[in-house]
């Protein structure tokens, strides 16, 4: 029996986007344990499925903040693992797992791998779906639907959060609303739009909107949530999860919230701005895509907008909850 390691990438988008690897990968090696390694983030996202054995969180270091690759390679060493597909295509991993001697490295050709990689696989090269990307790495180009599971800690977390809510006379259905994105401001709707179209889809669907977002979106939430009011739930992942069942539909970003959604079968309304859909364009069965086709500059790809952020300002609120509409009355769905 061996011991294969999955290093996670970081993006909780990438994190449900290699979820159909982990289960090939599992299904191909019957025999063996599966070792998941991530951040805390990305082994809570993926507690709740069969598809591992194992999942260890690599800690930032106390001294460094973030985990140096000394560091990240004494963790490793320490899971005795025969093999390790890296994921993420940093100089970095491969180097932690060159440190730690572990015997078979697999991952994908990137700058000053070379030599850390006992397998080299060929670069990402151009834009197509990121499940695929990650499939790839064992062989499959067309893979099983990304998935999602839910956990006991989440559905108690959930239902104590919808009790605080009933006492306050707020109940499901809710429209979820993530209005942040990790990228950068480039990916994010302005505030005062965001809280027109919430006004306009709570309106029109009859839904209750509720806020979603990670601690460092507080701020952007708040904005938001000052022009149109309406409960900002501070769910963690694993709640997170739980919570999506009372919703009918997700408003949100080409973020992380998106892939959760899409995992959980939560019809969803994309807002897609400065990145290419090519790379995310998977599970679109639940998914209404909003994006202007007609601008030379997207994708660019840029954290920041270094013109008038057209992209993002050019979709309407009104356009947004006509889509939000759509969503949630077929609950199966269209892309424009
Ligand atoms: S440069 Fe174009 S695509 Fe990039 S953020 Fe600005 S408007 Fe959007």
């Amino acid at each position: 029996m061996d011991r294969i390691g999955v290093r996670l990438p970081n993006p909780v988008g990438d994190v449900v986007a290699a979820t159909p690897f982990i289960r090939l990968l599992k299904q191909r090696h019957p025999e063996d344990r599966i070792v998941l390694i991530g951040s805390a983030k990305a082994i809570e996202l993926l507690d709740g499925l069969d598809t591992w054995h194992e999942a260890e969180a690599i800690e930032d270091s106390p001294s460094h903040g973030k985990s140096s690759s000394f560091d990240e390679a004494t963790f490793l060493k320490h899971l005795l693992l025969d093999q390790i597909y890296l994921l993420p295509n940093s100089f970095s991993s491969a180097l932690s797992a060159t440190i730690a001697r572990i015997p078979v490295r697999i991952g994908r050709r990137a700058p000053f791998r070379r030599f850390l990689l006992t397998r080299r696989l060929p670069k990402v090269g151009k834009p197509r779906p990121m499940t695929r990307v990650y499939s790839e790495m064992i062989g499959e180009v067309q893979p099983p639907k990304i998935e999602l599971g839910v956990t006991e800690r989440g559905d108690r977390l959930a239902s104590e959060t919808l009790k605080g809510l009933a006492e306050h006379g707020i109940h499901p259905p809710f429209l979820a609303v993530a209005p942040g994105a990790a990228f950068g401001p480039s990916k994010v709707y302005p505030c005062e739009l965001m809280a027109k179209a919430v006004q306009l889809s709570a309106k029109k669907t009859g839904l209750q909107p509720v806020y979603f977002g990670a601690p460092e979106e507080s701020e952007l939430i708040r904005s938001v949530k000052s022009i149109y009011p309406a409960p900002f739930l501070h769910a963690s992942l694993s709640e997170m999860k739980s919570l999506f069942r009372e919703c009918k539909a997700l408003l949100s970003m080409d973020s992380g919230a998106r892939h959760i959604a899409a995992a959980l079968n939560l019809p969803q309304v994309i807002l897609y701005g400065p990145t290419d859909p090519r790379w995310t364009n998977f599970e679109q069965e639940m998914t209404v895509a909003l994006r202007r086709k007609d601008l030379s500059c997207s994708p660019c790809h840029k954290k920041q907008c270094p013109t008038d952020h057209a992209c993002m300002k050019e979709i309407s609120p009104e356009e947004i909850s006509e889509a939000v509409t759509t969503a949630t009355q077929k609950g199966k769905i269209l892309s424009f």
